[in-house]
C-alpha cells in the first residue's frame, strides 16, 4: 500500500499536485480575471500552505526522551489533591498507565505508540501520515492541521475566483468558439482541471472536519480506533453475558477549549500561523535544569485527564482477551445511567464461568480486529509488536518478565527514594 512508497515520491505527487492546481490556472485562464489583490491573497494563501507542509514534513512529532522515567504515584496523587483543592472538577493528572517499549527499550508514556516507520516511540501518536511521509504526534499536529486548512482554504478561493471564468463563459456561450474570452487550450486546461480541484478539493475537507473534531474531543486516530475496539468488545461481552457492564468514560477529554489549546498551543491568536510550533512543549530534563512538569505542563510524558473515572484507569481500559478484568465493572441495574452497583462476587462467578467457555468472545476481538472502517493499528504505522505489556500501578509489580534486570533494579531504588522522601 502507500506505506511501501518511497516518501520521496509521496512528496514529489503531492508538490506536483499543488504546484498543478495552484499555479497552472494563474498562468493560463485566470489570469485576465483577477485583480491584483485577489491574485496577491491567493499566493498569501500558497505561502502559508507551502510553510505548513514544508514543516508537516519535517517536524519532529515527539518521542519520549529515552532516559525519562514515570513519575511516582505519589508526586502525582500530591499533585492532583492541590488541583483538586484548587478548583474542583478541573483536569487532573493520569498515574500510572506507562508501558515498556521493548523496540526502544525505554519506557512508554500514556498515548504514546512506537512507530513502524519512525521506529521510534511517538508521542500522542495520531498517524503515520502517507502525504507527509512523517508521523503526526504532539510536537507537530499543528502543523498537519495548518496543512490541511490552507489546502481547503486556498482551493475554496479558487473555485470562488474560477466561477467568474464559469460565468463569463457562459455568457458568451452563443458565440463562435473561437471568439470565446478565452482560447481553446485554456478551455481544456480548465475542464481537465475542474474535477481533479472539486475532487482533491472534497477529500481534504473531509480529512480537515475529521481532524478539527479530533482535536476537539482530544482523541487521536489511533485512540478513536481503540474506542471503537473497546465499545466493540464491551457490546459483545453484554451479549454473551446478557448483562449490562458499565462503560468507562472515555478520559483525555477535558472541555473543548483546553483540547484544542493542548492539541493546538496556549494563544488561540497563533493558531493558524505557520510558524508556531502549537501542542504541548517536549519533555526534556536535563542534568542541570529539572522538568518542572507542574509548570510546564505534562510535556508528552504526563497527561491530563477528566476525572470521570479514577486517575489510576488505563486507557484503553479493557483488553477482552488479554482479560484485564479489573476495569470492567458488573453493573447490577443492568442501566447505562447512575452510579453502577457493583456485584463483586457475582461478577467473579460470571467471570469464572465465561473463562471457562474457551472460545471467549469470539473471533474479531483480539489482535486481528478491525475498525468499521476496516482498519488495524498497523494501518496507522503503529508496531503492535512494539506495543508492550502495561504495568501495574506504582511501577513495581509481578508482571516484570518484558522489563530488563537493570531497568528494574532502578525502578526499584526510584521507588525506594520516593517512599524515603515521604
Ligand atoms: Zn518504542
Ligand atoms: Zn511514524
Amino acid at each position: 500500500m502507500i506505506e511501501n512508497v518511497p516518501p520521496r515520491v509521496t512528496i514529489s505527487g503531492v508538490v506536483a499536485l499543488i504546484l498543478f492546481l495552484a499555479y497552472s490556472p494563474q498562468h493560463s485562464f485566470l489570469e485576465p480575471y483577477i485583480t491584483k489583490n485577489q491574485s496577491l491573497f491567493f499566493n498569501f494563501l500558497l505561502a502559508n500552505l507551502w510553510v505548513s507542509y514544508y514543516f508537516a514534513v519535517t517536524a519532529s512529532p515527539g518521542s519520549p526522551p529515552k532516559d525519562w522515567i514515570p513519575t511516582s504515584v505519589d508526586e502525582l496523587r500530591r499533585a492532583n489533591a492541590k488541583l483538586e483543592a484548587h478548583d474542583d472538577g478541573q483536569p487532573i493528572w493520569a498515574i500510572g498507565g506507562e508501558r515498556w517499549c521493548s523496540k526502544c527499550e525505554a519506557w512508554k508514556p500514556r498515548r504514546a505508540h512506537h512507530c513502524k516507520v519512525c521506529k521510534a516511540c511517538v508521542m500522542k501518536m495520531d498517524h503515520q501520515g502517507p502525504w507527509t511521509a512523517n508521523c503526526v504526534g504532539m510536537a507537530n499536529s499543528a502543523h498537519f492541521f495548518r496543512f490541511l486548512f490552507y489546502c481547503v482554504v486556498s482551493m475554496i478561493y479558487l473555485t470562488v475566483l474560477m466561477f467568474s471564468v464559469y460565468g463569463d463563459l457562459f455568457e458568451n456561450s452563443d458565440q463562435d468558439i473561437h471568439s470565446m474570452p478565452i482560447t481553446v487550450p485554456q478551455m481544456v486546461h480548465m475542464i481537465v482541471l475542474s474535477p481533479i480541484l472539486f475532487i482533491t478539493g472534497f477529500a481534504i475537507t473531509i480529512l480537515l472536519v475529521r481532524f478539527i473534531i479530533q482535536l476537539a474531543t482530544n482523541t487521536t486516530t489511533i485512540e478513536s480506533w481503540e474506542n471503537e475496539k473497546y465499545e466493540d468488545s464491551m457490546n459483545r461481552l453484554r451479549k454473551k453475558n446478557k448483562t449490562w457492564y458499565k462503560q468507562l468514560a472515555y478520559p483525555y477529554d477535558i472541555g473543548l477549549w483546553e483540547n484544542l489549546k493542548e492539541g493546538l498551543g496556549k494563544n488561540p491568536l497563533a493558531w493558524l500561523y505557520v510558524f508556531s510550533a502549537g501542542g504541548p512543549e517536549v519533555y526534556s530534563a536535563t542534568k542541570e535544569k529539572k522538568w518542572d512538569w507542574e509548570r510546564q505542563g505534562g510535556g508528552g510524558v504526563r497527561w491530563l485527564v477528566n476525572g470521570f473515572e479514577p486517575a489510576d484507569t488505563v486507557w484503553p481500559p479493557v483488553d477482552v482477551e488479554k482479560k484485564e478484568w479489573k476495569n470492567v465493572q458488573f453493573d447490577e441495574n443492568g442501566s447505562w445511567e447512575g452510579e453502577a452497583v457493583v456485584d463483586r462476587e457475582k461478577f467473579e462467578e460470571r467471570r469464572k464461568k465465561w473463562e471457562g467457555t474457551k472460545e471467549g468472545l469470539g473471533g474479531g476481538v483480539g489482535e486481528g480486529w478491525k475498525s468499521s472502517a476496516g482498519e488495524s493499528l498497523a494501518d496507522f504505522g503503529v508496531d503492535e509488536d512494539g506495543e508492550g505489556e502495561l504495568f501495574p500501578i506504582g511501577g513495581v509489580g509481578d508482571d516484570d518478565e518484558d522489563v530488563p534486570l537493570g531497568e528494574l533494579l532502578r525502578r526499584r531504588k526510584a521507588a525506594k527514594a520516593a517512599a524515603e522522601e515521604e
